[in-house]
């Protein structure tokens, strides 16, 4: 179902993206890892919530021998004077040695994912590379490696394929952004 205009909690979005164009990204992506990791085993570390979809499509096209594991990031007020504090969730696999694949729904501010490559790093993988299905380059603070970008795009707010606004909208097999 892919009505034309949304409304969640009261805030009106249009479509922007559609599922052939999303899935026309994600086979990119999937044909990049294929050649890039040939005959190596991987481990795709999947951010929840927001990455379930891409994840289910991007790994029916992963041909190569491959692990899924599932992470969460909890934000929350720190003390310090740096606000925001970021944690990961549920990592139990061990990375050392490992050939590592992060697997986001999206890139803003890359505050998220600096955390992410600075925790997992941490654990010595063999190598350890980014795919995410979006990258807003307008809006990155970090200097970071992001092998594997789906589309990117401008700053607008989007949602659907995974991606909520306010807990809604991660249903819909296209992508709207924000009126
Ligand atoms: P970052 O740390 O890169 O600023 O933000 C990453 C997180 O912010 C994403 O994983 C996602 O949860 C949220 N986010 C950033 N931009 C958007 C957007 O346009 N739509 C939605 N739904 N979430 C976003
Ligand atoms: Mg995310
Ligand atoms: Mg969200």
């Amino acid at each position: 179902m892919t009505p034309d205009h949304i409304s969640l909690h009261n805030k009106q979005f249009e479509p922007y993206l559609s599922a052939v164009e999303l899935q026309a990204a994600i086979k990119q992506v999937a044909t990049q890892l294929n050649q890039d990791y040939a005959g190596q085993p991987v481990i795709f570390v999947v951010v929840l919530n927001g990455s379930f979809m891409f994840a289910a499509d991007l790994l029916k096209e992963i041909s190569v021998p491959c692990e899924v594991c599932f992470i969460r990031v909890a934000s929350y007020q720190g003390t310090s004077s740096s606000g925001e504090v970021k944690e990961v969730l549920g990592l139990t696999e061990d990375l050392r040695g490992r050939h590592v694949v992060i697997v986001e729904d999206i890139v803003d501010t890359g505050h998220t994912m600096r955390m992410l490559l600075d925790t997992l790093g941490g654990q010595q993988p063999a190598s350890l590379e980014v795919a995410t299905l979006f990258l807003k380059p307008e809006c990155l603070q970090q200097e970071l490696s992001l092998r594997y970008v789906g589309l990117s795009i401008p700053n607008d707010f989007i949602v659907g394929y995974g991606l909520d606004f306010d807990g809604l909208g991660r249903n819909y097999p296209n992508v709207y952004k924000a009126v």
